[in-house]
């Protein structure tokens, strides 16, 4: 198998690519499948997201204009879902940690019940050809709101979701404000992931992991800028989750050469290829593997070491 994703990216082939077992292990289900498919669905052409955004401001202004208003509904959040596990499956990914933003509950007339039975219907629909694993999505914005921190607490009861994720902007809220919900979700079993160094630093990096006792970090590219910080987390074996196209469509990276994975792999620290947001950046974990090659960033034999690192542990079946 591992020889057949080194052949599959030196001679660029995406179909054999797209067969070898993969993980997204970072994806947001608001926004989680392709373009062309919303557009079908609803029967008209959306704007494209232009090349270069400014940052997450900049993300946030193109899809509240262009895409929210199309999907901030129960039908829209339910078929945005449904079609990214299609496409994840399609893609080849087996393992597919996806995160529903509490706020959707709001979507529903009986809340979080409604919610839950939508994505254990997803999860079973799809159980034979993919390990979709929900993920509870918190948003820094949220934790001061009483109302959305309550159902927060009640989801991670109701043992739906294998993990926690938290986002939005990064300066929000402190990590000490979520900290109780996140030892409720480490008491639960689930795994403690957060959006961190996106934008900041690597020290913020450091004290978000420290604090929330994190597993996984989403994104953490500013780790890069201190060796220190590097260093600890490879000591700690904590996985960065990165989505290299979005670092660069969001303009943190200014091309996909100068992606600082490559510095953080070297510094031995664990890193992970996934997607964000593929309605927004357009590229499956495919073609994530697929440009990394291409770009020079790392050999067919790295990546496919980074590809079978991101799947350990985990349980799927083989196709
Ligand atoms: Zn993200």
């Amino acid at each position: 198998m591992a020889l057949e994703f080194i052949e599959a990216l030196s001679t660029d082939n995406l179909t054999a690519i797209k067969a070898i077992p993969k993980a997204d292990l970072h994806c947001h289900a608001f926004f989680g499948t392709r373009l062309e498919n919303v557009e079908r669905w609803l029967g008209h052409p959306l704007k494209k997201a232009p090349p270069k955004m400014s940052g997450l401001e900049g993300m946030l202004a193109y899809a509240g204009k262009f895409l929210a208003p199309h999907l901030r509904c129960r039908r829209g959040l339910e078929f945005v879902a449904a079609s990214a596990v299609r496409d994840a499956i399609r893609d080849g990914v087996v393992v597919f940690e996806m995160s529903f933003d509490i706020r959707c509950a709001g979507f529903y007339a009986d809340g979080l019940t409604g919610l839950r039975l939508f994505i254990e219907n997803l999860v079973d629909c799809h159980k034979m050809e993919i390990n979709l694993r929900p993920e509870l999505g918190f948003p820094r914005t949220s934790a001061a709101n009483r109302e959305d921190m309550d159902l927060a607490n009640h989801a991670i009861e109701l043992g739906i979701f294998h993990s926690i994720d938290l986002y939005d902007d990064e300066t929000a809220c402190s990590p000490e404000a979520v900290k109780p919900l996140y030892t409720k979700a480490r008491d639960a079993g689930m795994k403690l992931k957060a959006h961190i160094g996106e934008f900041g630093g690597a020290e913020e990096i450091r004290h978000a992991v420290d604090t929330l006792e994190l597993d996984e970090v989403q994104h953490g590219i500013g780790a890069a800028e201190s060796t220190e910080v590097m260093r600890w987390l490879a000591k700690n074996d904590i996985q960065l989750n990165v989505c290299p196209t979005s670092n660069v469509m969001l303009d943190v990276v200014p091309e996909l050469s100068a992606h600082p994975i490559r510095v953080l792999y070297d510094s031995g620290v664990r890193v992970s290829v996934n997607t964000d947001d593929l309605l927004i950046f357009g590229q499956s974990v495919s073609d994530e593997y697929r440009n990394l090659y291409r770009a020079g960033v790392f050999t067919a034999q790295e990546l496919d070491e980074i590809r079978h690192a991101s799947l350990r542990g985990q349980s799927y079946h083989e196709n």
